[in-house]
């Protein structure tokens, strides 16, 4: 039974009611958390492409209508029975990861991300660009001291993405790492690889993004419409890893020259598309190719941890959630630099 009399029942959701169309605000009647569950109040909620893909129905979605968002940063409202370690109040974030099984190899292995019955806030169940937002407990991760809501919203998926490529491709201290794009996830991988140590090398399209990515803590910049990126790596001497942020593998067969022995290409972007790999190159230089996908909740309280003592911080545009379409059409023109995040309880134009 439901002592917090004061919580509204309602919700403010934004909702697709059918491929390719938009979203539209709906007043939706939330029911008491499920055992397991909890009631989170959404502070802040960030905007990904995996969003576009959920909402168009591109991706696995559930059937219409469907309220996208993986995002989401705000403060526990109500548990539901059976839930321990967490308590009214506690702000916490939700990423891609949406809760598990709990008992499989994978989960049981500390890596529930791959989990057969892994959930995702969106698809799983109703996601975060919303003003309120029930989730299973296990998919919590804990915010931060100090650190923003605005700032935790895009660790959940876009930082612990990032945090994780950089930190578990082994690279050894001394080494040198080169992200390709500067974007949502660009931006942050820059900031990771910079503040664990590591001699970091941006390429992007053009030359006016060198202070941009200097600020983020780049060594060196290289403009890829200038000069050849692989070519451009190997006069700095090689990469020992490459990560591309791109949203299109169209330039990864131009950084593989620039790979040195031992070193990887981290694969974040996706596109459907295929990538060529030189395999007499990847064979006597015992390198690898690899993808990179999200992390579980523990992951995300290590990645906001590791920001807030580091100094790593998303760049995020502030928009009501009633801008949500504004937001998606931007992100999907390539209008939209950084991260957007949506603020709830503001009223739009
Ligand atoms: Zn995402
Ligand atoms: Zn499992």
């Amino acid at each position: 039974m439901l002592s917090d009399t004061h919580i509204s029942p309602h919700s403010l959701s934004m909702r697709v009611t059918g491929p390719g169309e938009s979203l539209v605000p709906t007043d939706v009647v939330i029911s008491p958390p499920e055992p397991g569950w909890v009631l989170v109040r959404i502070m802040a909620t960030g905007v990904c492409y995996a969003d576009i893909a959920t909402a168009s129905g591109k991706s696995a979605s559930p059937d219409h209508p469907v309220t996208p968002g993986h995002e989401v940063a705000g403060v526990i409202e109500t548990l539901g029975d059976g839930v321990t370690g967490w308590r009214v109040g506690d702000r916490v974030a939700v990423g891609w990861f949406g809760g598990s099984c709990g008992h499989c190899r994978w989960c049981r292995s500390g890596r529930p991300v791959h989990c057969p019955d892994r959930k995702i806030p969106g698809i799983s169940y109703p996601g975060g660009w919303s003003e309120r937002i029930t989730v299973p407990a296990d998919a919590l991760a804990r915010i931060a001291d100090g650190m923003e809501f605005f700032t935790a919203a895009p660790m959940g998926c876009a930082g612990v993405t990032t945090f994780n490529a950089v930190r578990h491709a082994g690279t050894p201290n001394g080494g040198r790492i080169a992200i390709f794009g500067i974007g949502g996830l660009g931006h942050l991988a820059i900031q990771f690889a910079s503040r664990m140590g590591y001699e970091t090398i941006a390429i992007a399209r053009g030359a006016e993004r060198e202070p941009l990515a200097r600020s983020l803590g780049a060594h060196h910049y290289v403009d890829s419409d200038a000069m050849d990126p692989g070519e451009a790596l190997q006069a700095l001497g090689g990469a020992d890893q490459i990560i591309s942020t791109a949203s299109t593998t169209k330039p990864v067969p131009g950084l593989w020259s620039g790979l040195n022995p031992y070193g990887r290409i981290t694969l974040l972007g996706v596109d459907g598309g295929e990538v060529p790999v030189p395999v007499a190159q990847l064979v006597t230089k015992a390198q690898a190719i690899c993808g990179h996908r999200t992390g579980s909740p523990v992951e995300i309280e290590e990645a906001m941890n590791f920001a807030a003592v580091n100094g790593v911080t998303p760049w995020v545009e502030r928009l009501p959630l009633a801008d949500v379409n504004e937001a998606v059409t931007r992100l999907r023109e390539g209008h939209a630099r950084f991260r957007i995040v949506l603020e709830p309880g503001v009223t739009g134009d």
